[in-house]
């Protein structure tokens, strides 16, 4: 698999792109001051953010989380753990969903506050090029201007996933063309028993069956983009989306590996590194099952969660 850019300058390029993740709680939920302090220098990348909602023990059930937020006469203590978060180790501010009392908020933790530590992840073979992170908080002291006053509960961290979902669900299909266009081009140039490969009825089978799924992909999130513009887009629809987009984009990568023979695992190619990259995908911003059980619900009425 390819090694990608690991120098500071392609890790802080790739981390300001999902610092967006981490700007939209701040823009729908966070005050004047945090808008104003935050968002430009996040959008320039001159600062990196992360997100932390997922916990070692609590990935698809956030609702279980066991961070906690304690109130005091200064602003709050902060104690728990997030895991997989991106970003985590290299960010300047952490938007930290915690529970205080029973009720979830948006808490600001910025890089250096004491007792906050952020050890980066290692070993992964899957989105080599971003850094992942453990958040420790231990009785780490929150100002009250950095909790987000916009509102609480667990539907603040959701609503700002339907937005990545929505992003996740186009550069899925961004993976996709990439190994269509790279399959394509090798069936053409590869020749076995006098032929290209393109000229076998099954290559081109499997041409038509990827290149029929990346159009049928755009396709869904033109229309959520158009719901999106006219305010009418549903979470049930962006999650039918990136369920859909990130299972075709890594079947795609995996046809295209085929079609690539030997040279497929190489990192000459693109493919392998895409289906490395869409496994992660598959399951971060909510889990292939989870947005099952999501549609599930819309179309039946019965949640199948629990
Ligand atoms: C590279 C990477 C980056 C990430 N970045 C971030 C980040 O920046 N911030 C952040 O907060 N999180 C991040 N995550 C975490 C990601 O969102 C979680 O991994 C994801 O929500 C799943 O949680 P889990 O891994 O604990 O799996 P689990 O919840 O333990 O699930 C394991 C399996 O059980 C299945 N399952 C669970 N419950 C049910 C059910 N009710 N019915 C059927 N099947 C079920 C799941 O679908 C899955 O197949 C990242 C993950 C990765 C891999």
């Amino acid at each position: 698999m390819q090694e990608l850019e690991r120098g500071d300058s392609g890790i802080r390029s790739f981390a300001s792109v999902q610092s967006a993740l981490v700007m939209y709680p701040i823009f729908a939920y966070g005050s004047d001051a945090q808008k104003e302090e935050w968002l430009p220098k996040l959008a320039r990348g001159e600062k990196i953010g992360c997100f932390g909602l997922t916990e070692p023990d609590f990935g698809s059930n956030p609702a279980g989380m066991i961070t906690r937020a304690r109130e005091t006469a200064d602003g709050y203590i902060l104690n728990g753990a997030k895991m997989w978060i991106t970003n985590g180790s290299i960010a300047d501010v952490a938007v930290v969903w915690a529970k205080l009392g029973d009720v979830v908020h948006g808490f600001l933790v910025e890089k250096g506050s004491k007792g906050f530590s952020a050890p980066e992840m290692k070993g992964k073979h899957s989105l080599r090029a971003s850094v992942t992170s453990e958040l420790v908080f231990d009785n780490v002291m929150i100002p009250i201007s950095n909790r987000l006053p916009g509102g609480d509960g667990l539907r603040l961290p959701l609503s700002c996933l339907s937005q990545a979902r929505y992003g996740i669900a186009w550069g899925a299909i961004g993976a996709a063309m990439a190994c269509y266009d790279a399959a394509l081009s090798y069936a053409k140039s590869r020749i076995q028993f006098d032929k290209p490969i393109a000229a076998f009825q099954i290559t081109q089978e499997k041409l038509v069956h990827m290149v029929t799924e990346i159009t049928k992909a755009q396709l869904l999130c033109v229309q959520l983009g158009r719901l999106k513009d006219a305010g009418k887009v549903r979470f049930q629809q962006i999650s039918m989306a990136k369920r859909n987009n990130v299972f075709h984009a890594l079947a795609i990568a995996r046809e295209s590996r085929s079609i690539l023979g030997a040279n497929g695992i190489l990192d000459e190619y693109p493919v392998m590194r895409h289906a490395a990259n869409l496994e992660s995908v598959m399951t971060y911003e909510g889990t292939h099952e989870m947005h099952t059980l999501i549609v599930g619900e819309d179309i039946t009425g019965i949640p199948a969660f629990t």
